[in-house]
């Protein structure tokens, strides 16, 4: 897609412009129309037009798949890509649940969780619904056929400690309005819920923006009553919160936390993206994605950022890289193929060095990469170490992949 158009026009103006073209194009395309044309004066209208129609067909195409965010499964699980923190004017978010299962489907998740806070509706007097369960009613209603997980949900939103938390897989969130923040706990765990505590570095809850353990925190954590941490919430990207994981073994969360439009929040034509965590699960279902997250299967993606354990990390980094060897010279050749959204900083660690590039340089998100190996000597197959800089396994370590040439 041209930059420049889409600059000039945004993308929806664009998809309009585009559809505009071809709505008024098609009907001349009808031979019966055409017929009444000098034969000359009709093949060369036809080629014009199809021509026209095959160039804005192609631009519309790659404008969608640019939207869908991709990810390989990896070995023995699928890759969920979710985001289980958004809100409706069913609390604080200026959209109908609809808006949000739109949104979805057009960046291609697998699953979503809108989270509407059981404490906070400042809409009340006009969206006046008591039910806290009616944004998933009307968000599943809106996904209905379509391939699109939606997950009960809702935010517990109290002062700090414990600060706000996401309770998913509920079965009436009614039940969580308790006055005893602990008894709200309770009830989600009595609904077989996973809870996760949200944005714990939240600047208006802790003015620092260092995330902290509290003893009811930890009363929580030992309780089993949350089980998972909020590390990227929105705009932010908690190094704390990391720790924190790792040492009370909180699956990794990341969530856009939306009130208003995604693609006005995150700049998709410039190539950005939303924030997601990604679930490796054993198959798409509600269950499945609900192990994986109790299981602490997830890695999360925000920013160009990969961001996970170790184990799951290096499988999804290798799962989406594919090589080629191009003949057998002593300057090796081999093509890279990125088969993710990602855009890899990779490091060299590998016993070689390169022809052609530097010790550090982009792998493209779906770029083909010619990289030329100084093996010296003729080798019937050698591996590559690579450093991923802008992949995390703990708040300032990289994972290694190695990459082996046959
Ligand atoms: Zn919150
Ligand atoms: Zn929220």
């Amino acid at each position: 897609m041209n930059p420049i158009l889409i600059g000039i026009f945004g993308r929806g103006t664009f998809s309009f412009f585009i559809s505009f073209i071809q709505e008024v194009t098609k009907p001349f395309l009808q031979p019966q129309i055409m017929k009444k044309l000098p034969h000359k004066l009709y093949a060369l209208s036809v080629a014009a037009l199809l021509v026209i129609n095959l160039f804005f067909s192609v631009s519309l195409k790659g404008q969608e798949n640019h939207t869908k965010i991709e990810f390989p499964d990896i070995p023995g699980f699928r890759t969920l890509k979710c985001d289980f923190h958004m809100h409706s004017v069913f609390s604080d978010g200026s959209v109908w649940p609809d808006i949000r299962v739109q949104e979805a489907l057009r960046h291609g998740l697998d699953a979503i969780a809108i989270t509407d806070h059981l404490e906070y509706q400042p809409k009340q007097e006009d969206v006046s619904s008591k039910d806290m369960n009616r944004s998933y009613q009307l968000a599943r209603q809106a996904a209905q056929g379509e391939d699109l997980l939606i997950i009960n949900a809702a935010e517990i939103t109290r002062s700090m400690p414990p600060g706000h938390a996401n309770a998913l897989f509920l079965e009436d969130a009614n039940k969580l309005k308790q006055e005893n923040v602990m008894e709200a706990f309770m009830e989600a765990r009595r609904q077989g819920a996973f809870v996760f505590w949200n944005h714990p570095d939240w600047t208006s809850q802790k003015p620092d923006g260092v995330a902290e353990v509290s003893d009811m925190h930890l009363e929580l954590f030992s309780q089993g009553l949350i089980q998972g941490i909020e590390i990227v919430n929105g705009g932010t990207y908690s190094e704390e919160a990391l720790q924190i994981a790792g040492e009370y073994n909180l699956s990794f969360i990341c969530n856009s936390d939306v009130h208003g439009l995604i693609d006005w929040e995150y700049d998709l034509a410039r190539g950005k993206h939303r924030p997601v965590t990604l679930v490796f699960a054993k198959e798409k279902s509600e269950e499945a994605l609900k192990e994986g997250l109790m299981e602490g299967r997830t890695a999360l993606w925000f920013e160009n950022t990969l961001v996970g354990k170790e184990e799951f990390l290096n499988p999804l980094i290798t799962s989406s890289l594919t090589v080629e060897r191009q003949g057998r010279s002593i300057v090796q050749s081999i093509l890279l193929k990125n088969q993710s959204d990602v855009n890899y900083i990779l490091e060299n660690q590998s016993d070689y060095n390169f022809h052609n590039l530097a010790a550090v340089f982009t792998l493209e998100a779906h770029e083909t990469k010619l990289i030329q190996v100084k093996t010296i000597t003729p080798l019937p197959s050698f591996s590559l170490q690579f450093k991923v800089l802008n992949a995390f396994t703990a708040p300032r370590s990289h994972p290694e992949i190695t990459i082996l040439v046959k």
